[in-house]
């Protein structure tokens, strides 16, 4: 039922931890307690690791976190360690587990669901799991506290650490996001999830190195429905047809969102308008409507809201509700954040990663704005597209052209090789570097006041260097 009139819980609470006591720990991992410590939150992380957290050492491929314990660690606050072997001069807790760290960790994890009696929301999909988990605990935030993943942790490592994260006492409703880079990952992540409401946002070339097919990856993906139970409820995007085409289990609930007719929640307007994005959608049930407006451009973010209202509305949050929330909605650092350089320049800040999809969507947006100046995409490499990568960018540029982008920049020898596979250069003003350092040198003086200049680029191609290079000129 609807319930408007519960106390929404400050954010600085609503992500405070649990504090594990070492008996929960050592039951938790099935481990010994060879020394006792304090109760507190758990980090895999010495880095950034805080005073009064226990270290969980993970012996992985690339380093054995057991090194990293040295008195040093102790003095930063550190209350014990988690790890399988005793480390040197090492005075502080210890539980000493058996075997695999990794394992222990999930063991971990699936003491801390298990205890976790709230609804639990798992969302993937190759694109906007992040922006989607944000919308859906705004979405959800009259209901009460709402736990989310932090940051970006959606592999093994990042989903165990939000489960063991989740706060014991009031919380009722836990949204995280499920991310993959191979086959068989998700499955593991949902197993560990147990997610009661599990959601795929699309399928698209990300992560193709490791996959043979784009069907391979929607597989991948619908792993996160292979082991819903009856009384789960699935979510799915309607306008993906690789979506569509993935199997749900017998007897689970199917939700269906997005543009098409029939979808249980539609979306049925989504235009740019002065300061944001108008949306409007529908419930198929008893045809009632919501309109609202995202203070953020960006046509894609219409269909995340639409996810995000199908969650809400399944929770019993009322649709006037979910507007209202959702118009509150601030896109998450560096994914299509809009800024303004001290020249004047508007920058399209969408610098924290790049695929096909996303990029073909930022593209959209720099279309969409309305502009005195010249439109400018500055765009690096896409990585991790394996043995298609090459026609993914030409398929970029040309949007690019499509688009009638004034300059495209391009960053990147894979971008380079595109463009020159497709002659785009003669039909485009598109210059190219290999580094963002360099590119930043070419365009400052293509600027001036009035243009829109989107900046967007895999992570390891470094674009938020271009973002800031532009942000400091006069
Ligand atoms: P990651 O796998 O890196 O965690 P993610 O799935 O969490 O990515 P976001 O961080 O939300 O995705 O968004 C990544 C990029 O995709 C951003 O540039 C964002 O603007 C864009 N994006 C978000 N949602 C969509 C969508 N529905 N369609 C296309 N692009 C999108
Ligand atoms: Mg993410």
């Amino acid at each position: 039922p609807t319930n408007n009139t519960l106390q929404i819980t400050p954010r600085d609470s609503i992500n405070s931890p649990p504090l594990w006591t070492v008996s929960e720990i050592s039951e938790a991992v099935n481990g010994r307690i060879l020394k006792w410590g304090p109760p507190g939150t758990i980090s895999t992380d010495t880095r950034t690791l805080e005073p009064g957290q226990w270290f969980f050492a993970i012996d992985g491929e690339n380093f054995d976190a057991h090194d990293f314990v040295t008195p040093d660690l102790a003095d930063e606050g550190c209350a014990g360690v988690i790890g399988n072997r005793v480390c040197e001069n090492w005075d502080k807790g210890f539980v000493k587990i058996d075997g695999d760290t990794l394992i222990s960790l999930e063991k971990m994890a699936n003491y801390a669901r298990n205890r976790f009696h709230g609804c639990l929301v798992g969302v993937t999909g190759s694109v906007g799991k992040t922006t989607t988990r944000t919308m859906i605990a705004l979405a959800l935030e009259s209901l009460g506290p709402i736990y989310q993943t932090r940051g970006n942790q959606n592999n093994r490592i990042g989903v165990a650490l939000s489960l063991i994260g989740i706060p014991g006492d009031n919380m009722r409703i836990a949204v995280l996001e499920l991310g993959m880079s191979g086959k068989g990952e998700i499955l593991e992540l949902a197993r560990m999830a147990q997610p009661s409401i599990r959601v795929v946002l699309n399928v698209g070339a990300s992560h193709l190195e490791n996959f043979a097919s784009i069907e391979e990856v929607a597989m991948a993906k619908g792993e996160i429905l292979v082991e819903a139970r009856p009384g789960d409820v699935c979510v799915l995007n309607a306008d993906d047809p690789l979506v569509m085409s993935l199997p749900v289990p017998i007897g689970v609930r199917e939700v269906l969102f997005g543009r098409r007719f029939g979808c249980d929640v539609r979306l049925v307007v989504a235009e740019s308008i002065d300061g944001g994005l108008g949306v409007k959608v529908v419930l198929e049930n008893n045809k009632e409507m919501v309109e609202f407006v995202i203070h953020s451009p960006g046509l894609h973010l219409a269909v995340n809201a639409c996810a995000a209202a199908a969650i809400a509305i399944l929770l019993g949050v009322s649709l006037s509700q979910v507007g209202i929330s959702l118009s509150r909605f601030v896109p998450t650092h560096m994914r299509s954040e809009l800024e303004v350089a001290r020249n004047g320049i508007l920058i399209i800040n969408d610098v924290y990663n790049a695929n096909p999809v996303s990029t073909k969507a930022a593209i959209d947006l720099l279309k969409g704005i309305d502009c005195k100046g010249k439109r400018v995409a500055i765009l690096g490499d896409m990585l991790e597209l394996g043995p298609t990568e090459i026609e993914s960018h030409e398929m970029i540029l040309g949007h690019c052209c499509d688009a009638c982008i004034d300059i495209v920049a391009l960053v990147g020898k894979r971008f380079l090789t595109a463009a020159e596979n497709s002659r785009l250069i003669e039909r485009m003003n598109v210059i190219h570097a290999s580094d963002a350092e360099i590119i930043v040198l070419q365009i400052v003086t293509k600027l001036s006041s009035d243009d829109v200049v989107l900046v967007k680029g895999s992570r390891a191609m470094q674009m938020e260097r271009v973002v800031e290079a532009i942000k400091a000129m006069d």
